[in-house]
């Protein structure tokens, strides 16, 4: 009986809500910082880590293979909130003197449903993601955590940009309380919640949730490494808090008529690739949850395809029955949350860390690692590309070998031929450092020149990179608009004989 008048009810619900028709739904956006997919608990790994993640996953859509734009937070939230690649939205880098705000010109999920009547409120747990990055545009309420970053230069001339981690971040249990405070309940409203909890060790949880200290700690107070046992007790406390952010708003009704979304900006290195932290795009850095819950809506549980972040903003707009401002890179989960098949999807991601003065420590540490990172996902297969040094690219068969431990890069020269080429044809490169965008303005030719080139303002072409074909690697092509004169193929940036 119940199953019938189950059936039953799926076939009279509206599934879409468009404009004029239904009450427009709410929107909450969580996003969990540094949370990789594998250590929330319904992804089958780390069990009893997430109950409350699970619970919501068991209600809706957990999509298996989501993967994110890079793995530095402010690049990876624009794409998220801007439903764009990394190389459309703009926002590169988290430190330099231009690449790292959100250009104004660029819509968001906040802007584009502000401007539909949506009431909007942004409760963050960081710095990374406050109004400095250009992400409070279309917010009514922006709870964010600005400071600004501090250069230091050593005496190699070399800038390290920080910023005071410890104190302008928020504990989950601080921001589940903000966000009672921030939201009035006023409806359609789009809410985007931060959390940050299993970033780092500067905020723990509180003492009895890490108890026995010796579970976590050396003899000297120095978390042990490479800090599996800590990053799953943040976790679980961030979860906790969750679970209280959704009966505080079960109560007052607020998750009726809404929208649910959970991912994350990025995952976290623990030390699979002799690295721990993020930064880089294996896996554990790139592939995230993704949860979705929908109002009304008859969802398929779980979806194997591989799907992106930059998926979220179109598929919210898609269920608001909002149109957006302008394309989007990614493309509505609609068809595989209703349990139907879609066309396959590529995703792209990078990390512009050689120009990137918060960024040392992912390549001045460790010489594995490279100053630019180019990424393209087509499922099972993967290649992280290494324009410094081509021959160190990374290709690997996901489906067999989901630790990233063969490279097939020299093996499979067909395969990193047509990756190499999606790749290209999506030109994301990066071609010189972000300088001051205030310098560059007052050439206008020059500034002109470069617009036509196809680069962002603050950045000049260094005049180092190189430009081949991607299956003629010995042929150099004239520049990044030029074709290979024997396949036609868009340039591969490249650059030869300089060590990394
Ligand atoms: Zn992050």
């Amino acid at each position: 009986m119940h199953r019938f008048l189950a059936a039953l009810t799926f076939l009279v619900l509206v599934p879409a809500c468009g404009e004029g028709e239904a009450a427009r739904p709410n929107v909450i956006l969580i996003t969990l910082d540094t949370t990789r997919a594998d250590f929330v608990s319904c992804y089958g790994v780390h069990s009893g880590v997430t109950p409350h993640l699970d619970r919501l996953a068991a209600s809706g859509t957990r999509f298996d293979m989501a993967i994110s734009t890079a793995g530095v937070t402010p690049v990876s939230h624009a794409s998220i909130l801007t439903g764009m690649n990394n190389h459309t939205h703009q926002l590169r880098v988290l430190s330099a003197p231009s690449g790292y705000t959100l250009p104004d010109d660029v819509p968001t999920l906040a802007t584009t449903l502000a401007k539909h009547g949506y009431h909007t409120a942004a409760v963050h747990s960081a710095f990374p993601v406050s109004r400095n990055f250009g992400f409070q545009r279309g917010f009514e309420v922006f709870e964010d955590l600005n400071t600004q970053m501090k250069h230091l230069t050593n005496d190699k001339g070399q800038v390290k940009s920080i910023w005071d981690v410890q104190n302008f971040q928020r504990r989950s249990d601080e921001t589940t309380d903000l966000v009672a405070k921030s939201l009035k309940g006023e409806e359609p409203f789009f809410l985007w919640i931060h959390y940050w909890d299993p970033h780092d060790w500067d905020k723990l949880p509180p003492d009895e949730v890490l108890a026995p200290k010796e579970r976590f700690f050396d003899a000297t107070g120095a978390p042990l490494r490479p800090g599996i046992e800590l990053y799953k007790a943040e976790l679980n406390y961030q979860d906790e808090q969750i679970g209280r952010l959704f009966a505080g708003l079960e109560q007052r009704g607020l998750l009726e008529n809404t929208i649910l979304v959970v991912t994350a900006d990025h995952g976290q290195g623990l030390m699979e690739h002799g690295w721990a932290a993020h930064r880089l795009l294996y896996q554990e850095q790139v592939h995230v949850p993704l949860i979705v819950k929908l109002p009304g809506v008859q969802q398929a549980p779980s979806v194997q395809d591989l799907v992106r972040t930059i998926d979220v903003a179109p598929t919210v707009l898609d269920y608001c029955g909002v149109k957006p401002e302008r394309p989007f890179d990614g493309r509505s989960l609609r068809a595989l949350i209703e349990g139907r098949r879609d066309e396959r999807r590529l995703a792209f991601g990078d990390q512009i860390n050689g120009y990137d003065s918060n960024a040392g420590m992912a390549y001045r540490e460790d010489r594995r690692y490279d100053q630019f990172l180019y990424m393209v996902v087509d499922w099972p297969h993967k290649l992280i590309y290494r324009p410094l040094h081509p021959e160190q690219s990374e290709l690997y068969d996901l489906a067999t070998d989901p630790d990233e431990a063969h490279n097939l890069y020299a093996s499979e020269a067909a395969l990193a031929v047509r990756l190499r080429r999606e790749l290209a044809r999506s030109s994301p490169w990066v071609p010189g450092p972000y300088e001051s965008v205030t310098g560059a303005e007052q050439d206008e030719a020059a500034h002109r020149a470069l617009a036509e080139l196809g680069y962002a303002a603050g950045q000049t072409v260094d005049p180092t990179w190189s430009w081949t074909c991607p299956e003629h690697m010995d042929a150099l092509l004239e520049g990044p608009k030029s074709r290979c004169g024997r396949c036609q193929s868009p340039p591969l940036m490249i650059k030869r004989g300089e060590g990394g």
